[in-house]
């Protein structure tokens, strides 16, 4: 499995797998495994058929030779096409490919190929439009397996060519060892590695392709497992600094002077956290709880019994624009008890809140570390970035990472393995909930605590999806019901994907990226050449000519406040104004002297105003559904009811709009992240890619694989209570390998 592809396969086949999909070893090429099968047994060879028996809409796959190629401008429409004529015994078919030029290339005249798409009537004749194909050399057709394995190709690999790879390589290989004890195997039913991975990309039934993928996510799945169950070990090789609990401190302080008394919830699992604290068994730990069921105070209660311990305790953010909006709600809530060296502190009882970001200056950010050095800050909010270049705590007692977007475990574990005799506590807090499997699979190395209950008086947020290009009488609707709201004297929210005037800046940190990037009709449609396929056959062939930009702040701003919105008190806010411009908005607002706020996600988090009652997104499709529950959770937060409207110009029946309504359609956060989860990329939910480098894992799906991750988790438990560090099984010590990496797999060393 180590051995490179040169010296399997030769330079030449090697040397486009290194350069094109950065396949180096046999292990490599045999882990890239096929994105689905056609049947080679249900090639339809047309010639055998009656014309008749075609249908329009049909979904077939041609053996057939390329016998006219002619690529044009197209006459009616901007665009480019080219039409390839494949004859399949007496039977043509046109295949047509728009702007792909150099599809004209790739079918030359004569050419042999695979094309597998979807039927219409051209002309009187039959048509496929955009088919995926692959060419064959002479003498391959007799080679063909029973299903044919599609491989993520690009245009200069074409999955073909992999597949012949892939077959002399398996040709070459010795029965690989196998990590999986022949034990758990016959327990799981599970085929051995040699056979799953022949069979995963030259299967000859289906049943052998399911089988063989059932074998390969099973090691992913316990790979990982075993990975939560070792760095849960390693967690607890040390002590934590133990905290007890005081009568006479900040945290009763704190509590004394809360305007609101906690729910039971947050009460329970409150003193959940306050034992293990209190003791030298490190806390490690998952809170999870619905947007606005009040996380937020849990993790503070947490951290100030630290600080009365004589402790600190760390929050990391993962972007500047949250940690410093952290830092601000933690000061507000802590008032004067979050005053140290201040003339107004509290004289009894205070501790510091030091913010530390990149962009602090020279001297803010010595004084910062500085803090955090000499034990001055009881609390540190920062960014991970900042905080793991080598700041020093005086006496580190907890960490508390605001999980918004994920992070790597291997961040995540950075502050608790310095080196050192005790270990601080974590408390990791998701942004909204996430389903159990998904919790199990994410973080089993922690236990879980949920707040399932909102504060009192809280109702559900009325969400209503308004399609705008459809229905243009429902927005003008939407700002009439905005007056209604500010004449009852209550407030509301503008929102809009983007800030505006200077354009789409790249990076520019509130536009939300990944529906964005989904978006962009130009995302490599050259290199990736199922992709590119794919997508066409998405969006047709010939959508919209160019999507227009998201709505932007200082357009909608203007716009509402001369038009629907006219004689309200209309104010911008987002992300490039000045600090202290900001910061005034912001006080108006809260103060009541603002009756709409537009604004990008900036109000995303950390923003509290109980008389805004009205929320309308604009461009809401350009969001993730995450992103959506947490905006809407702005408002509802006092007695009155609320509404959020998401408007779009998504067209009806569309997945975008689909995805918009089932949000509407559910208060439920943990249902939400559900939504969000089947319509996100598991690479980007697993977090693997965010170290960099290639993740082992290629086919676990956190939703698809639930039950099987339960399993593994259980023989994952079994396994590490017994040979921690897996010294006595050197194979599965590989797999941990395999599937989380040499950096995220340290942790078994450390055992
Ligand atoms: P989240 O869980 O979404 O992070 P927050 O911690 O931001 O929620 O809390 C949401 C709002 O509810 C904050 O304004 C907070 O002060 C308030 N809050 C928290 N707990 C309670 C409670 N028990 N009663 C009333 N309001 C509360
Ligand atoms: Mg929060």
């Amino acid at each position: 499995m180590d051995t490179s592809l040169r010296t399997a396969l030769g330079d030449k086949t090697a040397r486009p797998l290194a350069r094109q999909l950065e396949l180096e070893t046999v292990g490599d090429l045999l882990r890239h495994y096929p994105r689905k099968y056609i049947e080679h047994a249900t090639v339809t060879h047309a010639s055998e058929r009656e014309d008749q028996r075609f249908r329009p809409g049909e979904h077939v796959t041609l053996l057939g030779t390329v016998e006219k190629v002619a690529g044009r401008r197209m006459r009616h429409r901007k665009g480019h096409i080219v039409e390839a004529s494949v004859a399949v015994g007496a039977q043509h078919f046109t295949c047509t490919f728009f702007n792909q030029p150099y599809r004209e290339r790739d079918l030359s005249v004569g050419t042999r190929a695979l094309f597998s798409g979807d039927l219409s009537r051209y002309r009187g004749g039959w048509q496929l439009a955009a088919p995926e194909f692959i060419v064959l050399n002479a003498g391959a057709e007799a080679q063909l397996p029973g299903l044919i394995p599609i491989y993520p190709a690009t245009r200069k690999l074409r999955s073909w060519v992999i597949m012949m790879a892939v077959r002399q390589v398996l040709d070459l290989l010795d029965e690989p060892e196998d990590p999986l004890p022949e034990t758990l195997r016959a327990a799981h039913g599970l085929a051995s590695l040699g056979d799953a991975l022949r069979r995963v990309h030259l299967p000859d039934t289906r049943e052998e392709q399911r089988a063989a993928r059932r074998r390969l996510v099973w090691d992913e799945a316990f790979g990982l497992q075993l990975a939560m169950a070792g760095r849960r070990a390693s967690a607890t090789t040390r002590p934590a600094p133990a905290c007890p609990r005081r009568d006479d401190g900040l945290a009763a302080a704190f509590d004394a002077r809360l305007p609101f008394a906690l729910t039971g919830a947050q009460r329970s699992v409150g003193e959940s956290l306050a034992e293990v604290l209190a003791g030298e068994d490190p806390l490690n730990r998952l809170l999870q709880g619905d947007v606005g069921s009040g996380k937020t105070v849990v993790a503070l209660r947490a951290m100030l019994q630290v600080v009365d311990a004589g402790r600190q305790a760390v929050l990391l953010a993962p972007t500047e624009v949250l940690a410093a909006q952290h830092a601000r709600s933690l000061q507000a809530m802590l008032g004067p008890l979050g005053r140290a060296g201040e003339l107004d502190a509290d004289p009894e009882h205070a501790t510091r809140v030091t913010l530390l970001t990149g962009s602090l200056g020279a001297k803010a950010r010595r004084e910062a570390l500085l803090d955090a050095q000499s034990g001055a800050a009881g609390i540190v909010v920062g960014t991970h970035a900042v905080i793991q270049q080598g700041v020093g705590f005086a006496d580190l007692g907890l960490v508390v990472v605001d999980e918004q977007h994920r992070f790597g475990v291997h961040q995540r574990d950075e502050l608790r393995s310095r080196p050192g005799p005790t270990t601080p506590h974590v408390l990791v807090m998701t942004a909204t909930p996430i389903p159990r499997t998904v919790a199990l699979t994410l973080y089993g190395d922690l236990d879980t605590s949920v707040l399932d209950e909102l504060p009192q008086g809280r109702q559900p947020v009325a969400t209503t999806a308004v399609p705008a290009g459809v229905k243009p009488r429902w927005l003008e609707r939407a700002w009439e019901r905005v007056r209604e709201e500010v004449a009852a004297g209550h407030q509301a929210y503008v929102v809009c994907p983007r800030i505006g005037e200077e354009g789409g800046e790249p990076g520019e940190p509130e536009t939300p990226s990944r529906p964005d990037d989904l978006l962009d009709p130009e995302a490599d449609a050259d290199d990736d050449w199922d992709g590119g396929i794919l997508r066409e056959l998405e969006t047709g062939p010939e959508a919209e000519p160019e999507a227009r930009p998201p709505l932007a702040v200082t357009d909608v701003g203007p716009m509402l406040a001369e038009g629907p919105l006219a004689g309200l008190r209309l104010e911008i806010l987002h992300g490039r104004m000045p600090t202290d411009e900001k910061d005034a908005v912001m006080r108006a607002f809260s103060d009541g002297r603002v009756d709409v706020l537009v604004a990008t996600t900036v109000i995303e988090v950390g923003v509290d105003v109980p008389n805004a009652t009205m929320m309308i997104i604009m461009d809401a499709d350009r969001f993730g559904v995450s992103q959506l529950h947490q905006l809407r959770g702005r408002v509802g937060r006092g007695v009155a009811a609320s509404s959020c409207l998401l408007v779009t110009e998504a067209a009806e029946g569309s997945p975008a709009l689909q995805r918009l309504e089932r949000l509407a359609a559910t208060p439920d956060g943990f249902e939400v992240s559900r939504i969000d989860l089947e319509v996100r990329d598991e690479g980007d939910v697993l977090g693997a890619e965010q170290s960099g480098r290639r993740s082992g894992l290629h086919m676990l799906s956190v939703l698809k694989h639930g039950d099987l991750v339960a399993e593994a988790r259980e023989e994952a438990r079994a396994v590490v209570a017994d040979d921690p560090s897996l010294a006595r099984h050197p194979g599965l010590a590989g797999l941990v390998r395999s599937v989380v990496g040499e950096a995220e797999a340290a942790f078994l060393d450390r055992l």
